[in-house]
This record gives C-alpha cells, sequence and structure tokens, in this order.
C-alpha cells in the first residue's frame, strides 16, 4: 500500500518552513541554467511560479490551454487578497491570519502551509505592488484594506472588484518580461494530455497543439502542476467551464495521490445563470459583506412586492428585515466565514413551511428547498440541475409557457403518504433588474386545512340546503295533507255522522236487522278512516327513521304484497304475472312491501276490467336494478306524471277511492333507499301505466 508522504518539514508549526528553508541545498546559478522546468497552467500560480523560476536562472517552458496567459480564470477574483501587514492597527498578525484561514477552511488544510502562506503574505503584497498592481490606496497614499468574511480585522488589499485581474496582469507582466529575457517559453493553446515519468519522477509531458492538433512531447528536469481548481465538478459554480482539472487527472492517473481537494470555493455572493448565453454563476464581489447588512424581507407579501418591483428595498422598514446573518451570529454578523452564509441562507429558506422552486431561462431546476422536496417527495439534491418537465407533472396539471411572463395561481392535490394535501402554486417570473425574464419561481403553499374547512363549509351548506329544502317540502306536504286527509276524512266522518242518526232512528223504531247493517257500513267507513291514519303515520315514520341498507328477497316481498292484496285482486278478478327470478338488492324489506302494495293495489285498482298486471325487473349493468309493474287501464296524460308523487292527487277522481298518501309515500321510501321512482304512460286504454323504481344491487 502507498502511504501519502506530504513532506511537511519537521519541527513547530511556526519554524517549519523557516527552518527548512534555511537548511535547504540551494543550486549554484550556474548549475540553474542547465535545469530545465514545465510549469502547466499560467493563472497566479503558474504565471508567478513561471515567473519566479525564470528569474532564478532556471529554463521555463510554460503551457496554458488558452490563446494567452491572461485568460487563466484567476481573472475571475474580485474581492481581494489577505495579508498580516497589520495596516490598520487592528491587532492582526501572522498567527491571526494563520487561525482564521485555518478556521475558514474548516480545519482541513494543512496547517504548515497555512503558517507559511501567512508568513510570506506581507511579501506576496509587496511583490505585486513592485509589478505595478494598483491596489486601492487611501487618501494619503497608504495601501487600503477591506474587511472580508469570516475575519474580525481588516486586512484584505484590493483593487475595486477586479483583484485578480490585476493580480493576473501583474503576474503577467513579470511572466512576458521573462519569455522576452528568453528564459521563459510560452506555450499557448498547449493542452496537457499526458504525463512523462521515469523512476517515478515527472520528467515531462505530452501536449496537444490545439490549433493544429499536433501531439508533442516536451522534456524536463521538472514539471510544476499549477492548473487550477475543478470548478465545472459543481453544477453550480463560478468557476469557468474549462476548469475541468485535466492535467491533474493525467498526474493521478500516473500516480501522484489525490489530496486536499481545496479548490472547493462558496461564493455566497453569487448571480444565478440567467440566461442561456450564461454557462456558470457569475459573481458580486464579496466586498458587498463589508459594510452592508445582508437582510431577506420578513413578510412574504413585501418579498412579492419587490419581485414585482412594486416597491424597492428602501421600502421596507428595518423591523421588517430579517438581517439573518446578524441573528445567528451576533459576534460575526455579516462577516461570517463564506461557507456559514449560504448555510444560514438556506436554512431560513429550508425553514420555510411553503416548497420554493426556482427554474432557469432553459428550464433547468437551479434551487429547491427542503419543503418542496418533501411535498413532491424527491430528494432535493437529485432536483437540482436537472429538467423542470421531468418533475413538474408531480404538482402542476398545466404549466405556463416558457416564455409567460404573467404571473398565475391555481391549485393543486398532491397524494403524500399521510394522505392527500391540497396546495396552492403560485407561479411568479423573475426579472433582472432591466425587466428581462431571467427565471420562474414556483410557491406551493399548503391550503389543506383552508380547503377541508371549506369543503366542510360547504358540505355542512349543503346539508343545510337539503333540510331547508326537506322542511319546505314538509310544509308542502303538510298543507297537502291537511287539504287531503281533511277531504278525505271528511267524507267517512259525515258517513259516521249520518249513519249514527239512521242507526239512532233504527234503534228507535225497534228495526234491528236495518241498524245492525248500518252497523257494518260505520265499521267499514271506521277502518276507511283507520287505513288514512295508517298511511299517515307511515309517511312520518319513513322521514324520521334511519335504517341500515341490508340484502332483500324481492320474491319473498313481492308475494307478501300480492298476500296483502288477495281480497282486492281476487274481487277485481285480476291476473297478476310475475317473472321467474328476482335480484337482490338492498334496501328495507317492510318499507319495499309498502312500495309494492301501493303500486300493486294501483294497478289493480285503475288497471283495465279486468286488471291484468305484469310485474318485472331489469338489471341496468351499472350495479342497479330497475323494478316495474304494468297494468291494462286507461293510463293516464304525461302532464299528470309530476303531480302523481307530490300532490296527493287523486288518481281517478270520481271512479275510485283513494287518498293519494301511496304514491307519495312511494317515492319517500324509494328516495331514503337512494333509489329513484319512474312512471310512463301511452295514455291510450288497454296499455295502462308503468310504475317503476331503481335500488342498488
Ligand atoms: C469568481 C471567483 C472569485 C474569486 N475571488 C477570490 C478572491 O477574492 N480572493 C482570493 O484569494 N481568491 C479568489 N478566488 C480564487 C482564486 O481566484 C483562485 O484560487 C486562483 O486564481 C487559482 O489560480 P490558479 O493559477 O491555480 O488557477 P487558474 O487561474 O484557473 O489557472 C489555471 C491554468 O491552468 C491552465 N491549464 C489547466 N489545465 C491545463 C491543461 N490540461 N493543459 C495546459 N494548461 C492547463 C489554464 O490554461 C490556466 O492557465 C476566486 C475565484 C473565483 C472563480
Amino acid at each position: 500500500m502507498s502511504i501519502l508522504n506530504s513532506k511537511i518539514p519537521e519541527g513547530s508549526i511556526s519554524e517549519k518552513w523557516s527552518n527548512h528553508k534555511a537548511n535547504i541545498k540551494v543550486v549554484s546559478p550556474a548549475n540553474k541554467r542547465k535545469l530545465e522546468v514545465i510549469v502547466i497552467g499560467t493563472g497566479l500560480a503558474g504565471a508567478s511560479a513561471a515567473a519566479s523560476l525564470s528569474e532564478l536562472g532556471y529554463n521555463v517552458k510554460a503551457f496554458c490551454y488558452q490563446d494567452s496567459p491572461r485568460r487563466a480564470h484567476s481573472i475571475a477574483a474580485q474581492g481581494g487578497i489577505n495579508a498580516a501587514k497589520n495596516y490598520q492597527n487592528d491587532n492582526d498578525s501572522v498567527y491571526r491570519l494563520f487561525y482564521d484561514t485555518i478556521k475558514g477552511g474548516d480545519y482541513r488544510s494543512r496547517e504548515a502551509n497555512v503558517h507559511r502562506l501567512a508568513e510570506v503574505s506581507p511579501n506576496i503584497i509587496d511583490q505585486c505592488v513592485a509589478q505595478g498592481v494598483p491596489f486601492a490606496r487611501e487618501y494619503g497614499g497608504l495601501l487600503s484594506n477591506r474587511s472580508f468574511g469570516g475575519v474580525l480585522v481588516s486586512r484584505t488589499f484590493y483593487a475595486r472588484g477586479q483583484t485578480g485581474q490585476q493580480l493576473l496582469l501583474g503576474a503577467y507582466s513579470a511572466l512576458n518580461r521573462q519569455i522576452a529575457e528568453g528564459g521563459v517559453k510560452m506555450y499557448t493553446r498547449h493542452e496537457m494530455i499526458d504525463l512523462v515519468t521515469i523512476d517515478g519522477k515527472a520528467r515531462g509531458i505530452i501536449a496537444r497543439d490545439m490549433v493544429t492538433g499536433e501531439i508533442k512531447r516536451f522534456g524536463a528536469h521538472a514539471v510544476v502542476i499549477a492548473s487550477g481548481g475543478y470548478g465545472n465538478v459543481f453544477f453550480l459554480s463560478t468557476n469557468a467551464m474549462g476548469c475541468n482539472a485535466s492535467a491533474s487527472w493525467v498526474c493521478y492517473k500516473k500516480g501522484a495521490f489525490f489530496a486536499n481537494p481545496c479548490y472547493v470555493q462558496i461564493h455566497p455572493t453569487c448571480i444565478p445563470v440567467h440566461g442561456s448565453q450564461q454557462s456558470k454563476l457569475t459573481l458580486m464581489s464579496e466586498s458587498l459583506r463589508n459594510d452592508g447588512r445582508v437582510w431577506a424581507p420578513k413578510k412574504a407579501e413585501d418579498a412579492e412586492k419587490l419581485r414585482k418591483g412594486i416597491i424597492g428595498p428602501n421600502d421596507i422598514a428595518d423591523e421588517d428585515r430579517d438581517f439573518y446573518l446578524e441573528r445567528r451570529y451576533p459576534s460575526y454578523g455579516n462577516l461570517v466565514p463564506r461557507d456559514v452564509v449560504p448555510v444560514a441562507r438556506r436554512q431560513t429558506i429550508n425553514n420555510l413551511s411553503d416548497g420554493v422552486i426556482v427554474i432557469d431561462m432553459v428550464d433547468r431546476i437551479v434551487d429547491v428547498n427542503l419543503a418542496f422536496g418533501r411535498i413532491i417527495n424527491a430528494d432535493r439534491d437529485l432536483l437540482i440541475g436537472n429538467q423542470f418537465k421531468r418533475f413538474s407533472h408531480l404538482f402542476l396539471t398545466d404549466r405556463p409557457e416558457l416564455s409567460s411572463e404573467s404571473e398565475f395561481l391555481t391549485e393543486t392535490t398532491i397524494r403524500t403518504n399521510g394522505g392527500v394535501r391540497y396546495f396552492e402554486v403560485k407561479y411568479s417570473p423573475v426579472t433582472n433588474n432591466k425587466n428581462q425574464l431571467i427565471g420562474r419561481i414556483f410557491l406551493l403553499h399548503d391550503i389543506s386545512i383552508r380547503k377541508k374547512a371549506l369543503d366542510a363549509a360547504f358540505e355542512s351548506n349543503a346539508l343545510l340546503r337539503n333540510e331547508i329544502a326537506e322542511k319546505e317540502k314538509l310544509i308542502t306536504d303538510l298543507d297537502a295533507y291537511a287539504r287531503t286527509v281533511a277531504h278525505d276524512l271528511k267524507n267517512p266522518i259525515s258517513g259516521v255522522i249520518g249513519l249514527t242518526d239512521f242507526i239512532k232512528e233504527d234503534i228507535q223504531n225497534q228495526e234491528e236487522g236495518k241498524a245492525i247493517k248500518l252497523l257494518d257500513l260505520l265499521n267499514e267507513q271506521g277502518y276507511k278512516m283507520l287505513k288514512i291514519v295508517d298511511e299517515l303515520l307511515m309517511l312520518s315514520r319513513i322521514r324520521k327513521e334511519d335504517f341500515n341498507p341490508v340484502e332483500v328477497d324481492m320474491y319473498l316481498i313481492v308475494n307478501e304484497a300480492i298476500k296483502r292484496l288477495n281480497l282486492l285482486a281476487e274481487e277485481r278478478n285480476a291476473t297478476i304475472v310475475l317473472p321467474e327470478k328476482w335480484p337482490v338488492v338492498f334496501g328495507h324489506s317492510q318499507w319495499i312491501e309498502e312500495v309494492w302494495v301501493n303500486l300493486l293495489s294501483n294497478a289493480i285498482k285503475y288497471g283495465g276490467d279486468p286488471p291484468k298486471i305484469v310485474m318485472g325487473s331489469e338489471d341496468l349493468k351499472d350495479g342497479r336494478f330497475r323494478f316495474w309493474i304494468q297494468d291494462n287501464g286507461k293510463g293516464l296524460p304525461s302532464e299528470s306524471f309530476e303531480k302523481l308523487f307530490t300532490d296527493f292527487e287523486r288518481l281517478g277522481k270520481n271512479n275510485v277511492e283513494g287518498h293519494g298518501l301511496g304514491l307519495s309515500i312511494t317515492k319517500r321510501i324509494i328516495e331514503k333507499l337512494g333509489g329513484q321512482v319512474f312512471v310512463s304512460s301511452e295514455n291510450s286504454p288497454g296499455k295502462g301505466c308503468i310504475f317503476s323504481f331503481i335500488l342498488k344491487g
């Protein structure tokens, strides 16, 4: 197994490198001229290494894949460069810079190397100044400093927001001087594609001439790799897409160890990709954090108005701003280390119960908060960078056109492990300060509680409406009852009164035989009144009684109903034709028997002479069955159908007795059982009527 030897010098941290440098073997100037060094990369690291090595007297071959060293990605650095010069007299020291850097690197950096960086930092500034880097200066001419994230002292040397560019111009001019001197041979547009090793030592490279495509070999006594970081390993990066670590990779393949990937950087002040012409994040100088205060609106309404441009940031009062860095880190405030800022911001967004998803102009998901991942049951990290259309169906049925600049609000239902949840989906376009569309944002707000309360309110409203309708019907019914029952009871009661007078007379005249006949008539009138009272009681029972539908045997029910009407059927010489089989349905046996008794007695009473009645059923193939009964009477005109079940109308006013409650009871019962009642008739003598009702099977 190979063991990594990072060759850190011995001794205490503060002395490791100075001891090492003091004891290192030096090469004589005469020998330096005989040695060749290849430097891969001409960014800040490579250009200064190549220039310095050449100045020392070595022969240098420098390589970069861009068309000029000036195009190295170091040009993007903005904020500044730290040095423990203590110009501000704020107690800065080499140790403090060392400590802050170790801490800022999450305690992962090699301590000895970081200490050396802190030790040489003042010299680097001097060297840069000597190279002509135009660092910012105070009015009196002294170099100026700004504060920077993770640091409580002011030690950052800067050149506006272009420190990297200015430093690179300095390094580049030093390099150019050496190129002109002949110490450095510059190979631009050359990409290192392999490393040549001899006895385990790097002795040369293979490079591709990116203009001609020619593969060339270059030998040297040593190879310095200064090819920059693997920026594009991240979906979101401020590094150029060319920062692909290809040179490091070929060294790794030749046995170099992979260690300390310290090129991982967090830039909390990035502007997201906002167009198809932009492939990466753009950095706003982090120096913005120095004197400014980072905040987000506390109220969603304010954020909304800001986004729409209705108000500006200055319209939001201090008390309505969440200075989340100051709130969370009182001692560092806005100057917390850069990796802490996005974490704090992310936590602020993640603590939102609303789901947030941001997509760019090429329909890519650029940000998602935890709540959103939870809502659609997807891993937030897997969503980022994916095409939005792969996931939009999970929460949207209709999605806006990519070009749509208008907002919309819709509601959606999402099935989760905990059941169904209801969300309000709000879409807003995201625009830049020129009002150009740069992306879209969706906000998912859980409205389950509101929706359920509304549904419950709708439901109870519907119940209330039904109850009112029922009550209105009841009032109409009662009115009709009063009329009908009064009318129907009036006849037998008048009959009873008349009969009692006659009976009294017959008794006085001692005509016993006559009196007994009249008493029979009196008895008949009594039965009539009893029947009316029974039916009234039945009607009120159906309205009030609750029931559980059970399987009922229609065969038994129909037989029982026929039995009850045997006398009437015999009297009228009626024929009843029954089907061979009845289906099984759900209902209430006693009530359904009452329905058949009513329909059958009507069929016998209003059927032909003699009545011929046919009964049957039909499977409606949707879980329901229709039952019907047809007579051979005169039939009914269609305009009377409506009134039959409601108005307590007599079926035949003159020729047949009846008080009209039967069909009303029938309708009540069938509706209570969840079914429907119908009547049809051709209104043609002999063809009669067909009364039918539907029940669930
Ligand atoms: C947006 C941004 C802002 C930053 N701000 C700051 C800041 O304020 N302060 C700070 O200290 N740091 C900052 N940094 C970090 C700093 O800029 C970098 O760490 C530093 O510039 C890296 O320099 P480099 O020379 O190692 O790499 P680079 O500048 O990336 O140079 C790499 C070189 O290697 C060459 N190369 C790569 N592969 C090959 C190959 N296969 N063959 C041939 N040549 C190859 C390239 O052509 C290039 O010349 C920032 C970085 C970014 C991206």
